[in-house]
């Protein structure tokens, strides 16, 4: 069935924009609706109105908005299987995933915030070393940014959008959110949901569109741009804020590996390996997109994989008991097709899946679950992130080889190691480059609200999540007191032959930040500050 948002459910801005956007169930091909495609001048428009409304909403205390983000909450929490069918209808999702991994996690990162904003933002006194001898004091308050531009992408569409929304309105911003043209319904039930909490107008705005809408709104004056998406936009979003001189962080995206050793357990790492590689399909920027696996246990455990994925259920998203279901798009999925295409053409061998999925609906974009062995990196499918249902297992013969694999990437967003030996596994978690390493786990550390979330190479600049993420969506401020300003700073005019000396002592001595040091100078700074004081009541006369 149809959807054609009605007046009541646009913002006010919304119904200015004229042209449209059609949304898709990539299972079936049915339209899902059409929403407002967001004109330059609509955007601008919208991070006025979020400008406006962003005074008063960040005027609240914390508790205040605490109170309409656990509205929310509890909204979410009501609406829960409407919320995770919308879902599987625009990204083609199990709706049970869709409860699992974007629902409970963003129920808990509501709460988390909620509570904990206030105390991860305290005010804080900084240590300033031997300048507090001389009486003054720093503090550290964290205000709002202002505006927060949120550009996400479509495979994650609830859980990605609302963390960064909830993180960025906790910390007293507005935010102006773009959500991804494949996905516009489920970012307007996040708007949905917060306006009915007492979320005031204007403190989210949603600005549905594609492309062209996005890079409008890093064009349009905002205070920060949180992206998420690919490396290519990615890039574009950072050349706009370099040019605007506005900060960002990049979410992009990762070809994580796994690494499995002949201590680990086998039956834990294939399950693992199945569930990371294939969960939503393989669209997911932590999914495992490689595997190496030691020499010693591959056959093992890829047997153990194949058996696993063959007992998986594809089925399209909204069906009980579905595994899998569709992909988000045609597109993702030709892309699946060339680097399987490839890597097949170059030797690979195909142990299950391989190509579209049969017996389900015509039209719906559907790929099998596929496991390959006899891979390299020479192919693409070992080196560009192919975002899509696709496992690909390497072997290696000891440690060095395999962190020299896993590490021969340009990405670094996650990676997982296997072993009994939690030593090893934290020895070779600390010589992998990613931004989140895991010993015995995979992918799921983005559910975890406290820890930071970011990646290093080319899978991005920044963090969301804990409070580092936070910390991005505040500006620091820094406040100094000296409480001593009548004795004046012995560092200030005039430069007297004396001020020179002292100058070179202070070189030697204070900056040494040891306190024996600083009060060998005692006597020189008496004799400046006298020198300072006849210098002055000198100027008087
Ligand atoms: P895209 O980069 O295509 O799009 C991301 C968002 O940017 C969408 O809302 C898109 O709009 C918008 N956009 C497109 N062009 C511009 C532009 N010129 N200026 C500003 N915004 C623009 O990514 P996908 O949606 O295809 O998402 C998949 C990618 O996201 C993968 O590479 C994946 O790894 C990465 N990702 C990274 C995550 C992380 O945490 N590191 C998490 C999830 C995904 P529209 O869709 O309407 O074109």
């Amino acid at each position: 069935m149809a959807t054609r948002i009605t007046q009541a459910e646009m913002s006010a801005t919304q119904a200015e924009a004229t042209r449209e956007v059609v949304s898709y169930d990539p299972a079936t091909g049915e339209e899902v609706g059409r929403v407002p495609l967001f004109a330059t001048e609509d955007v601008a428009r919208a991070v006025a109105r979020a400008r406006a409304a962003q005074k008063g909403w960040g005027a609240l205390g914390f508790r205040e908005r605490a109170r309409v983000l656990m509205r929310a909450r509890a909204f979410v929490l009501e609406e829960m299987d409407e919320i995770a069918r919308l879902i599987a209808r625009e990204s083609g999702k199990p709706a049970a995933e869709a409860i699992a991994m974007e629902i409970v996690p963003t129920l808990d990162l509501m709460q988390f915030f909620a509570r904990k904003t206030a105390r991860l933002l305290r005010p804080e006194r900084i240590d300033i070393g031997l300048y507090r001898f001389l009486g003054r004091t720093s503090t550290v308050e964290y205000r709002p940014l202002g505006v927060v531009a949120v550009i996400s992408p479509w495979n994650f569409p609830w859980a990605i959008p609302l963390g960064e929304v909830v993180m960025a309105l906790m910390a007293g911003n507005a935010v102006v959110l773009k959500p991804s043209e494949l996905t516009p319904f489920v970012a307007l039930k996040i708007g949905e949901v917060l306006a009915r909490a007492g979320l005031p107008a204007g403190a989210l705005e949603i600005v549905t569109g594609d492309g062209s809408t996005g890079a409008a709104l890093t064009e349009a004056g905002v205070d920060k741009i949180m992206f998420t998406g690919s490396v290519a936009t990615g890039r574009r979003v950072a050349e706009a804020a370099a040019r605007k001189l506005i900060p960002v962080v990049l979410e992009l995206g990762g070809k994580d590996p796994m690494i499995v050793f002949e201590d680990a357990d086998l039956e834990a790492a294939s399950s693992a390996a199945v569930w990371g590689a294939f969960a939503n399909s393989g669209q997911a920027c932590a999914s495992v997109e490689r595997c190496y696996v030691h020499e010693r246990v591959a056959d093992d455990f890829t047997a153990r994989v194949v058996e696993k994925v063959l007992a998986l259920r594809q089925a399209v998203g909204t069906e009980e008991g579905a595994d899998l279901g569709a992909m988000s798009s045609e597109r993702q999925l030709r892309t699946v097709e060339e680097h399987l295409r490839e890597a097949v053409a170059r030797g690979a061998c195909v142990l299950t899946g391989g190509g579209r999925a049969r017996g389900l609906p015509e039209g719906g974009a559907f790929h099998e679950p596929t496991v390959l062995t006899g891979v390299d990196h020479s192919m693409t499918i070992m080196r560009e992130e192919t975002f899509g249902p696709a496992l690909p297992v390497m072997t290696f013969r000891d440690e060095d080889e395999a962190v020299r694999l896993a590490n021969d990437s340009p990405f670094g967003l996650t990676a997982s190691v296997w072993t009994r030996d939690i030593r090893r596994g934290r020895r070779v978690a600390s010589e992998i480059e990613a931004g989140t390493v895991m010993v015995n786990e995979v992918l799921y550390t983005h559910g975890i609200a406290q820890t930071p979330w970011g990646g290093v190479k080319q899978s991005g600049l920044g963090r969301t999540h804990g409070r580092l993420g936070l910390l991005e969506l505040v500006a620091p401020h820094h406040v100094h007191v000296n409480r001593l300003a009548f004795l004046g700073d012995v560092w200030w005019f005039n430069y007297t032959p004396g001020a020179a000396s002292l100058f070179h002592s202070l070189a030697r001595r204070f900056a040494t930040g040891s306190l024996l040091q600083a009060l060998l100078l005692s006597p020189q700074m008496l004799r400046r500050l006298r020198e300072r004081k006849g210098q002055s009541s000198g100027r008087k006369k």
